[in-house]
């Protein structure tokens, strides 16, 4: 049996990059690396739509995200975490771990945050330091209105926006300078197509200023040695040098197929596996603001979600995510994010309707994929 990587990371790799990873390893202080990271900077200035540098640690993205607390705040630091979702609840964890104090916005799983809310909070608390949050919330499927809150806090010289962008950069439009976010991570094994291990973070001008003035500890995600460092194309330490090479390739795709053509094919595969499941008669978790980069689907609840996921691995070789925590069992996710066309599509959505089907589920056999093919048809 054949593996399809379905879940929102990691994801599948594209050939090619992955035969870039198997050459031999070079020398990271090296001419010819020196000459790959050039052209990765600028990649990834394309790809945040920044003119800032895009840092590259090595790290799961949530090394990055670490980054961005301990490079921005001090201790005893309020900010404003919004929570609706797993990927929030870490934002809030983060930040008690460094001793930060967040005041946290909860907003329904399932639902966006509501930037009225956010206004409302930083106008009642002038000590607030930044807003950190989800652009896309992972564990729920749902976009967060970026661009909204990034006016409110623009308005604010002393507090940054800080964006966990992990599966939104490379996934839909999340221009970092134009909406004037402070700081944007993301990690390679989502939209970025390559295997886990390389993190990005990149902050705007008022976030370097911030970080000035910055007193908590920080040693590897010091991110002004990173910053100095990338501006001559090197790294601080050793970095994870065939993923770079990776990058490298991941980034002249990106490039070459142009990020409003990127985003409009996760556009593409996104509307066609909602109308699949909806036309099932499973119901979106994301009701009104639905992430491009997966679909949560509510499972019916006379299936077990567990023993749906299982089925889908142990009868169709098909990984797939589940709910977690107050949403396990409950939900199944389908990512369509990074390397995913209209025909890989074909092969999540019929494996759904087959495993529904064998565990009696009461529907019209085909109804998902009539609409799936309807849609990209
Ligand atoms: C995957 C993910 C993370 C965590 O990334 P790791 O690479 O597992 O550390 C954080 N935030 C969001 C929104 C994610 O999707």
């Amino acid at each position: 049996m054949k593996s399809y990587l379905f879940a929102p990371g990691p994801t599948p790799v594209p050939e090619r990059a992955l035969l870039k990873m198997a050459l031999p390893i070079m020398h990271h202080r090296e001419k010819v690396f020196e000459n790959i990271f050039t052209e990765v900077r600028q990649g990834l200035k394309y790809l945040f739509e920044t003119k800032q540098e895009v840092l590259i640690l090595t790290s799961s993205g949530t090394g990055a995200m670490e980054s961005a607390v301990c490079n921005l705040f001090s201790p005893g630091d309020r900010v404003l975490v919004v929570r609706a979702g797993k990927f929030g609840q870490r934002w809030g964890e983060l930040a008690e771990a460094f001793g930060l104090v967040p005041v946290f916005a909860d907003f329904p799983w399932g639902e966006a945050a509501v930037p009225n809310r956010i206004a409302e909070i930083l106008q009642g608390d002038a000590s607030i330091k930044g807003v950190l949050i989800q652009a896309s919330e992972t564990s729920t499927g749902v976009m967060h209105p970026i661009r909204e809150i990034a006016e409110i806090t623009s308005k604010r010289e002393d507090v940054a926006l800080v964006v966990d962008g992990i599966t939104a950069v490379g996934v839909f439009e999340l221009p970092m300078d134009a909406w004037g976010i402070d700081a944007v991570v993301t990690g390679s094994q989502k939209a970025l197509m390559l295997p886990p291990g390389l993190a990005f973070v990149a902050f705007s001008d008022k976030a370097w200023k911030m970080a000035e003035k910055s007193r908590l500890p920080k040693y590897y995600f010091d991110l002004k040695k990173h910053l100095t460092s990338a501006q001559k194309s090197q790294t601080p330490y050793t970095p994870a040098i065939s993923l770079i090479v990776g990058l490298n390739e991941i980034l002249t795709m990106i490039k070459n197929e142009g990020l409003d053509e990127v985003f409009a094919r996760h556009h593409r595969l996104a509307k066609a596996t909602r109308a699949a499941v909806s036309a099932m008669g499973l119901s979106l978790l994301a009701k009104t603001s639905p992430s491009d980069a997966l679909t949560a689907a509510v499972v019916p609840e006379e299936i077990d979600g567990v023993a749906l996921k299982k089925a889908f691995l142990e009868r169709y070789g098909i990984t797939v995510a589940g709910g977690q925590d107050q949403l396990k069992g409950k939900i199944i996710r389908i990512a369509h994010l990074g390397y995913f066309d209209p025909v890989d599509m074909f092969q999540v959505i019929a494996g759904l309707e087959m495993a529904l089907y064998k565990m009696g589920y009461d529907f019209t056999l085909g109804s998902g994929m009539k609409a799936l093919e309807q849609e990209l048809a």
